[in-house]
């Protein structure tokens, strides 16, 4: 995951972490290289500038260079700012209510259906829950059937209204369907348009007022790059949504849409998609993610 990236900071902080004694020359240097790394890597420039303006000031604060080991103190630094970057603490899912209604959203192909259903398996699998799935996808019938074959894998029942075309009708009755059925989630699975456009902002977001969810997930594919954090920020101008599943960190995806969505949005990455198969999901530990693209 993010080798390039992670090759790149190791490169950069390669040079700090061999000195006893290290300059304030090498420390700017450093930092321009963890930038380029950064941009390189599809962070925007201007987060990337902030980001490495705030390491130099808790340098400065820290008074790096006087340290005893000045080039792990460095590293130390950028990893601590690069958790906080990505959401400081772990965010879970608000599962208060009975049943508690999860809303997927995002675009065509970004993994939506997919992630409804690692995200039912992996409540299941805690037991205290039984998840219904709710395929409101009313414009392709081959959507309907995925999602039924999803849950046909992980033994959840899937409600669905073939030949109804309003989808906030089939939310609403999906929801009374797990009220007089003793199902404690619903996980909503929506239709998803290849770009952002209008209807699809006016009907997610009348569903999102019909069923007034517990949680209003966002599934962005992380191998869009830029793109991710900007179709991230329409989704939120509209649905003002609790948190960002990030699909396909798999593939061969530069990251940048994981160390700068946060910051774009105020949202955090809840979980991680890391596969096609149902148990390919990960709760998204930033801490562990600083960890992993740092080496
Ligand atoms: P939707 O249109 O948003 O519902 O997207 P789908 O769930 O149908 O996913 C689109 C494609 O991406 C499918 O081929 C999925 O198997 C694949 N996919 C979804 N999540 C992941 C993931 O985390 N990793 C990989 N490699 N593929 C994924």
């Amino acid at each position: 995951m993010f080798d390039n990236l992670s090759d790149k900071l190791d490169k950069a902080l390669h040079v700090l972490k061999g000195h006893g004694q290290i300059t304030e020359i090498n420390v700017a240097e450093t930092l321009k290289e963890v930038r380029r790394a950064l941009v390189d890597a599809d962070v925007n420039y201007k987060i990337a500038k902030d980001f490495t303006a705030r390491v130099k000031e808790k340098a400065l604060g820290q008074n790096v260079l006087k340290s005893l080991k000045p080039g792990q103190l460095m590293v130390k630094l950028v990893k601590d700012e690069l958790t906080e970057l990505m959401g400081g603490d772990v965010a879970g899912v608000n599962l208060s209510g009975n049943p508690s209604v999860i809303l997927m959203s995002g675009l065509q192909g970004s993994g939506k259906t997919t992630f409804s259903g690692k995200l039912a398996n992996f409540l299941k699998n805690k037991k205290t829950k039984k998840p219904l799935l709710v395929a409101c996808d009313v414009y392709r019938p081959a959507a309907i059937d995925q999602l039924h074959v999803v849950g046909e894998q992980i033994n959840v029942e899937v409600f669905s209204d073939r030949g109804n075309e309003d989808p906030v009708a089939i939310a609403k009755a999906g929801v009374a369907h797990a009220k007089a059925n003793g199902y404690n989630v619903v996980i909503i699975d929506t239709a998803g348009r290849l770009a952002v456009d209008e209807a699809m902002m006016t009907e997610i977001a009348n569903i999102h007022k019909a069923v007034t969810p517990d949680e209003t997930l966002f599934v962005v594919d992380s191998m869009t790059g830029q793109d991710a954090v900007n179709t991230a920020k329409a989704f939120n101008d509209v649905l003002n949504f609790d948190g960002v599943i990030l699909t396909k960190l798999d593939g061969d995806t530069r990251g940048g849409a994981a160390i700068s969505i946060k910051s774009v949005v105020n949202k955090p990455i809840k979980f991680i998609g890391t596969g096609e198969k149902m148990e390919a999901i990960d709760v998204f530990y930033p801490s562990r993610m600083a960890d992993r693209i740092l080496g």
